[in-house]
């Protein structure tokens, strides 16, 4: 394991070279690299974590550790009085958070944009990729991923081909990489710590230093800035890149974010990523932008032990009144229920599913809207529940309708949002109903990253066809039915941007919104409302992603984002679609109620009006 472990640190990043394909094909060739690139000094250090980490009284059940029980840092001795002082605080706090996350999987998402440059757009994606995986934070960082084609040939996943001459190798473990600064060497002895300035990131005053490898320390050191908060001295931000890069080899430039989600430790939460220089006469060979979120810190660890004791199939409570036997059809929606709840409650633990929250108070009104003007009367009622990741899908599982926060992201007003849970409403009231095998329990019996291969609730086109003319039907009773233009004018959006955006748009386990480049939902819908004009800046047919639907990455509960209104002053603001910097409001742990921040990204609420 430990072999594998370091050949994924080694081929750090971008691979750009004209050899990268061979470079990455097999194993045994990245090895010789990984000893110049990641630094030998990691191997010898990780093995003195367990010890010290098994004599942490508090956390002896590894990542099962709800919150509370995260032993908080010893506090702050004395008020540093001088800048070395505090440079030895936040070196200290940095290898106590190392430490105290070493147990922990997160989910790592990444999803990027390439770009290209549009005369009225300015950049614009012109193709897509996606990632997802359970990152270990023991060892070394390391990733299991979730998507089938990942697991068979991470490294030999080759994308873009801008040039003829150089092949680009994302490797999806590079955007995850700035967690830490430096996860072996972070101290003086390998970097030069000088003060710069105190400045405020939210609500927090922080010490902002620049951090500059010492000559010899070693290729793919920390370069850049951090921000460390003036209480605990904790790092709260990350901005800067990798340095020097080893032979064929290309760092990218990541800003990186964490929140106070448990007392006294600060939480990697967002990593932002960009390349590319649109100035007249820059050489674009590699031009992208991309967001990473990590979650699921509260997770636990997708042992085969807890798999087992994971599932609870006591779950359906006989509410049959006194002796009586269920009737056939009794029997049959009790039996719905426990498949329902038996894939809720699976997803919920493979860090794919939120757990019920704010964000469902909305979705469940908005359904109840629809069901009430339809007159739409079901034995048991319907629930909503939030798929924690950015493509855009839905499905629904018995009576839950499960929407992704990426598609309610991008959704421009109610009405849209409307339009896409009718159609699921639509499957529920048609008794369309694809769960039922997994109401045994042996079907829940799988690990973590193979959800996606043991789960799955796509309809046949004819299903989804009667889904779409009922849901129509729906809309058209319900009170935005005088708002459809905006749903037209959705779709437009999605259409247009359909072609670039096939990782978004590729669903993991509901049926698509698209396919082959065309919008295939509610397609009826499509024609309704005025003609797409990106010229007009109060015509909003879609929003970036990342605008409405904020994680708590301890936790998983969603939340809808709080954020004013930015006019919208050029065709450029609107960015349907697009992926934007992260640029949190940073708060303490209990202050202002939610913990952490609200992830607002920098193109959040371009509501335009
Ligand atoms: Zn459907």
């Amino acid at each position: 394991m430990r072999t594998s472990n370091w050949i994924f640190t080694a081929t750090l990043l971008v691979s750009l070279s004209a050899s990268a394909q061979q470079a990455a094909q097999t194993q045994p060739q990245a090895a010789p690299d990984a000893s110049q690139a990641a630094q030998p000094a990691q191997i010898a250090q990780t093995s003195v974590a367990q010890p010290d980490q098994s004599s942490q009284p508090a956390t002896g059940q590894p990542a099962a550790a709800p919150a509370q029980q995260v032993p908080p840092p010893p506090p702050v001795a004395a008020a540093p009085v001088t800048m070395d002082q505090v440079v030895s605080l936040f070196i200290e706090r940095e290898h106590g958070l190392i430490k105290m996350l070493s147990n922990r999987t997160p989910v790592v998402e990444t999803y990027l944009q390439n770009l290209s440059a549009d005369p009225v757009l300015g950049p614009v994606p012109s193709e897509d990729h996606y990632f997802l995986g359970r990152m270990d934070m023991g060892e070394t960082v390391d990733r299991k991923d979730y998507l089938k084609e990942q697991e068979k040939s991470m490294q030999q996943r080759l994308m873009g081909g801008f040039t003829k001459l150089y092949k680009v190798q994302y490797q999806p473990l590079g955007f995850s990489w700035m967690v830490y600064a430096d996860r072996t060497d972070f101290d003086r002895a390998h970097y030069e710590f000088h003060y710069v300035r105190r400045e405020f990131l939210g609500d927090i005053r922080c010490l902002v230093f620049d951090v500059t490898p010492k000559k010899d320390s070693g290729k793919g050191r920390f370069l850049g800035r951090i921000w460390v908060e003036d209480q605990g001295f904790n790092i709260v931000r990350l901005n800067g890149t990798y340095a020097p890069a080893p032979h064929n080899s290309y760092f990218f430039h990541m800003d990186s974010w964490r929140l106070n989600l448990i007392p006294g430790y600060w939480v990697p939460s967002f990593i932002y990523s960009e390349e590319g220089d649109f100035s007249a006469g820059a050489k674009n060979k590699l031009a992208f932008k991309a967001q990473t979120r990590i979650w699921g810190y509260d997770l636990k660890k997708g042992s085969k032990d807890d798999e087992l004791t994971n599932i609870r199939v006591d779950s359906v409570t006989d509410e049959s009144p006194t002796a009586q036997d269920a009737s056939p059809l009794q029997a049959e929606r009790v039996w719905q229920q426990q498949a329902e709840d038996n894939v809720v409650e699976r997803l919920t633990a493979a860090g794919l599913l939120a757990p019920e929250g704010d964000v469902d108070h909305i979705l469940q009104t908005v359904v109840n809207n629809l069901q009430v003007t339809n007159n739409i009367d079901l034995p048991r009622p319907v629930r909503t529940r939030v798929l924690l990741t950015s493509p855009l899908e839905t499905f629904s599982v018995g009576n839950t309708i499960v929407i992704s926060r990426g598609l309610v992201d991008v959704l421009p007003d109610e009405a849209s949002l409307a339009a896409v849970l009718s159609h699921e409403l639509a499957h529920i009231v048609l008794g369309h109903n694809l769960g039922s095998k997994y109401a045994f329990n042996d079907r829940m019996l799988f690990s973590d990253d193979s959800t996606y291969q043991n789960l799955g609730f796509r309809h046949i086109p004819e299903e989804e066809t009667a889904a779409d003319k009922k849901a129509v039907e729906f809309l058209k009773n319900s009170p935005y039915a005088q708002k459809l233009d905006n749903v037209g004018l959705f779709l437009k959006a999605l259409q247009a941007r359909a072609p670039q955006l096939g990782a978004l748009l590729t669903t993991h386990l509901g049926n698509p919104l698209a396919e082959n480049g065309s919008v295939i939902r509610l397609s009826a819908l499509e024609t309704q409302g005025p003609a797409l004009d990106n010229t007009k800046l109060d015509q909003i047919a879609a929003l970036p992603l990342g605008g409405r639907v904020k994680i708590n990455p301890w936790d998983d509960k969603a939340e809808m984002v709080k954020t004013a209104p930015v006019a919208i002053t050029s065709a450029r603001d609107k960015m349907p679609f697009e992926v934007t910097p992260f640029f949190p409001r940073l708060a303490r742990y209990g202050v202002s109620g939610m913990p952490g921040a609200a992830p607002t990204t920098a193109a959040s609420t371009n509501t335009g009006n």
